[in-house]
Parts: C-alpha cells; structure tokens; sequence
C-alpha cells in the first residue's frame, strides 16, 4: 500500500493530506491542527500535515511494541537481509527520493543527492551489523565459571528530525535501530515529511514486517508524548540546541536513553599560508552550500594574520558569482532557497544585526531575489568582532561572518568561548599548525583543509558542548552501543559423578 502524495501542480486548493505510517498501514489523522509543506523554490503549499495527537502517537507507540518480540527474536543476519534488500531498493528509487529532498527542501539536486547517498551509507554500515553485535566473552572466568556479554536491543525507539536534512538525518538512526533488533516510530519535521514517507513506503517495498518501522507526523505535542510513553526505550533527536536539550532533559528524566544533537557555529580558520584558491573553494562550498542550513556549514572564518583582505576581497568575488534559483525544474544553479519565508527573513535580518554592532556588509544577499520563493543569495560580513552576535549564533543560513585575528592562538581562544562545538577546520600548508589546531581547538569534529569534516557512516558524528546532549552519539560504532543494552551472564556447571575424567581436550591417549 503506497502512501498518497501531492502533485508537481499542487496548488493551496489540490493540497493532499499526509498519512503516518502505522503497523504497517498509511492512515490520515484525524486531527483538528494541521500545517502546511511548501516547495522553497515557488512559495506554495504543496501538502497539508495533520499534526497527530498524542492518542494517535501513543497508538503508533503501540504498534512497535506490539512488533517487538518477533523483530527481537529474528536472527541478525536476518535482519540484516531486510537492510540489504532495502539498500536495492534505495538505490533504484534514488532520483525519485532526491527530487522529493529538493522539492519540499529546496537544496539543489546535487546536493540532494549527496544527501541521499550519505544515508543508503548508513544503510550500508547496519548492513554489517551482526559483526557489530557479537558479544565478549571469557571462559574460567573464576574456576569453573564462564563469563559473556552480549548485545540485545533495547525496545522501542524513536527518532525526531529537522528540516534540514529530509532523508539523511532519519537515515542516521532507523536502518541501525532496526539492525539491533528494535523497532522504530520516526517523527520528521513536519516541514519536510514527504521524504520520511517515501523512506517508509520504500522499507516496506523491502519487505519490513507490520510495525516494525512507523512513521508518525506532528510537533511539540507529538513529541511530548513520545518523550512520556512509558514503551519508548530510546530516543535519538536532531534539531536547535534548545529543543535538543528540552528533549535529552525531558527524555532521561522519563526514563529514556537519550542522544540529542543540536545547533553549531562552526569556524573556518585561514592561516597566512593557506593555498587561498583551495580555502576559498572551500570556505564557498561550506558557507553556501546547502544554502547554509546544515550544523556543519561554516559560519565564520577567522582570518589569521594578514590574509583578511585577500580572502575578503575573493570570497566576496566567487559567493556574488554563485547561480541563485529556484531547484526544482531542473534548471542549474548553486543554490537553492531557505525552507520558509520567516526563516528567510530570519536570516536576511541577521545582516542588519551586524551591521547594527559596527561590521561591515561586504556582500549583501538581499539584493535582486526572485519574486516567488524563500530566497536570499550569499552574504559576507566582514570586520566581525568575536562578542558579536554574528559571530557568537548560530544563523543557519548562506551568511558568513569573517572575523580577522592576529594569531592562531587568538582563533583557538574564539572557539574556547564558543557554546556549541560541531565542526572547525584549518586552511595551512603547516603541519604544525594543523597539529595544534587539531589537539586544541574546542570542537568534536575537525577538518584539515577540508571544509565540512562531518564524518561518514562508519564515525561517529562527534558534537561537542552545546552541540550535543547525552553519552553516545550518532553514527559510527556509538550508534550500535545506542541502540543496544548488554548482558552479562555468569554460568557454573558442576560436574557429575558419572562425567568425571572425560574432558575431551586434554583427555590423553
Ligand atoms: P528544530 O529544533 O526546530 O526541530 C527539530 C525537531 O524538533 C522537529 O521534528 C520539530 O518538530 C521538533 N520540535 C520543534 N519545536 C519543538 C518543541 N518546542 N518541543 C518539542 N519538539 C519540537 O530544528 P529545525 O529548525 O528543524 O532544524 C535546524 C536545526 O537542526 C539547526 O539548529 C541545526 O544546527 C540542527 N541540526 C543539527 C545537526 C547535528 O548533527 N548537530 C544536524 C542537522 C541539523
């Protein structure tokens, strides 16, 4: 059964409802609070999300337990067999999900795609999963007795994503929650929930028993009551800092293993001996790309020593250059619109908050928008002080902050002050630069001349500070630790009369 979905024509009028998935059957909720989907790129609505009640979440919270016991007790290979067929699956279906991430995105068809491929990765990762799964253990632990732990799932688990990543962010959690043997209720942003749909309507394409993966749509409310059902086990989030701490606190204080990832500013240091073409390229890709909304964007580079004007003047040269426009026609441009008008506008305001605490706009990306859409082009700010707000929060949007030091120290000591601690990367062709930057910069995931260093499905994505709440983090190993419980059992057998003298190991002769 597929889900229905809303037209390349839809207008306010033609607007479908969006279904949840639940025990295996698409159901349209019959909730009084609905919110629109818009397409980024035209400005209209192109869907209607009813946002479930807390009956009807606790209703999809049901229908994973209830699914439970047989998904715990299939063999892992098994399991895994269900992630290899929905790899296939995945990947024949993969332009159709791009163009899905772009339309009820925005971001631009590469860069959909990019994000798609990034999570069949994780896919891919939990295809390996029983390896992952294998216990420990030692025999004659004490004289006669024998010790292992083991892996087991942990129950119920669930995952609430944001906006900016429709396929990639619940990507990272369901295929290796699953793999360990639980099962899963995904909550999506409700301003992207078409993707998280085809990725339910595509797992069970793959053959997914009733109820193991659910998808469920909904805001504050949905989310309150998956953090208080007593089934939930586990929850992973992704989204602002405020939110992800109002979840790991809510969650934990219920009695739920948390990983809660939240919002960044990530910093671009640029050392007088950077290869300025490579930074610059660099710097343009992680400031502009994805139009800025995504937690390892970088957000403000810090010009060490003399190398401020240079950069400035060429970043400012190649970012005015950049093809700004609607993403989903086909057409070619390097960037695509923000997700709303308000966060449009949000972001376009934070130019004046700059300029309002004495920098400079050196490339205003107000200028010049296409009538219909949430568009802004790419914006520089330079002379930024490091107690400035453009400097100190987090914008999520294609505005770079530059502020120039006069040391690698001096930069060190900005990302020491900084609250949240994603990503930082180093642009230097000295590798005793990149080796102090790298011990001493206060952020979990580090680039050298590279300039987005989120890791890949096998590492663990390492936030830091405010950037992350809870003990282990998505991705990587630290995923399957996530979403398993151990048990260790001790065993002693003693041996009987008529056993005695027959060890077959060292029984001789
Ligand atoms: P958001 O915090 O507004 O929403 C995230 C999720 O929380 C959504 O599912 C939403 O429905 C829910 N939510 C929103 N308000 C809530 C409330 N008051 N109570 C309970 N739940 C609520 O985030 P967003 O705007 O969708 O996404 C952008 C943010 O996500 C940025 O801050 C970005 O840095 C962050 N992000 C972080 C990472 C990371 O790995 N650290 C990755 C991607 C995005």
């Amino acid at each position: 059964m597929t889900p229905p979905t809303a037209t390349s024509s839809a207008t306010q009028e033609n607007v479908v409802d969006v279904p949840s998935l639940r025990g295996g059957k698409w159901e349209v909720s019959a909730s009084k609070r609905h919110t629109n989907v818009y397409n980024p790129s035209t400005g209209r609505a192109i869907a209607r999300v009813p946002l479930a009640t807390a009956d009807e979440v606790g209703r999809t919270v049901e229908a994973a337990a209830a699914a439970l016991p047989a998904w715990a007790a299939t063999p892992a290979v098994e399991r895994a067999r269900l992630l290899f067929r929905y790899r296939e699956v995945l990947t024949k279906n993969f332009d159709k999900l791009a163009r899905l991430v772009t339309r009820e995105h925005g971001k631009t068809l590469a860069e959909a795609q990019a994000s798609v491929q990034r999570g069949i990765e994780v896919v891919e990762f939990a295809c390996g999963a029983p390896i992952m799964l294998m216990g420990e253990a030692l025999p004659n632990l004490a004289r006669n007795v024998d010790a292992e732990t083991v892996r087991h799932p942990v129950g119920v688990c669930v995952g609430i994503t944001p906006f900016n990543f429709p396929a990639m962010v619940p990507m990272w959690m369901f295929p290796v929650a699953l793999a360990c043997g639980n099962t899963f209720v995904l909550k999506p942003s409700e301003k992207v929930p078409l993707t998280s749909n085809l990725l339910g309507e595509l797992m069970m394409e793959a053959g997914c028993p009733a109820g193991v993966f659910n998808v469920v749509h909904g805001d504050k409310e949905a989310v309150d009551a998956l953090l208080t059902h007593p089934l939930v086990r586990a929850v992973s989030f992704v989204g602002s800092t405020s939110i992800a701490k109002y979840v790991y606190e809510t969650g934990t204080r219920h009695g739920k293993r948390v990983q809660a990832a939240g919002g960044a500013k990530n910093h671009l240091i640029i050392m007088p001996d950077a290869d300025l073409d490579q930074a610059v390229a660099a710097l343009q890709a992680s400031a502009f790309g994805c139009a800025g909304e995504r937690c390892m964007a970088g957000s403000v580079a810090l010009s060490v020593g003399n190398v401020g004007d240079a950069l400035v003047e060429r970043l400012v040269d190649v970012a005015g250059k950049m093809k700004v426009g609607p993403t989903d026609e086909g057409a070619a441009v390097d960037m695509g619109p923000l997700i709303s008008r308000e966060h449009r506008d949000r972001v376009a305001g934070y130019l004046d908050v700059g300029q309002g605490e004495g920098a400079t706009v050196a490339l205003d990306g107000r200028r010049d928008l296409p009538a219909d859409g949430f568009f802004l082009r790419p914006s520089v700010i330079d002379r930024v002080k490091p107690e400035m707000r453009v400097a100190r929060e987090e914008i999520f949007g294609p505005v770079l902050s530059v502020v120039r030091v006069d040391a690698l120290e001096q930069a060190l000591e900005v990302g020491r002050r900084s609250p949240y601690g994603n990503g930082a990367s180093i642009f230097t062709q000295s590798g005793w630069a990149a080796r102090q930057f790298k011990q001493q910069f206060n952020a979990g995931m580090i680039g050298i001349n590279i300039g987005v260093p989120a890791p890949m499905a096998w590492f663990p994505f390492t936030g830091w500070n405010q950037s992350f709440f809870g003990d282990l983090h998505i991705q990587g190993r630290e995923s399957i630790q996530f979403y398993t419980q151990q048990k260790t059992t001790m065993t002693r057998w003693f041996e009987r009369a008529s056993e005695a003298a027959h060890d077959p190991v060292w029984r001789k002769g």
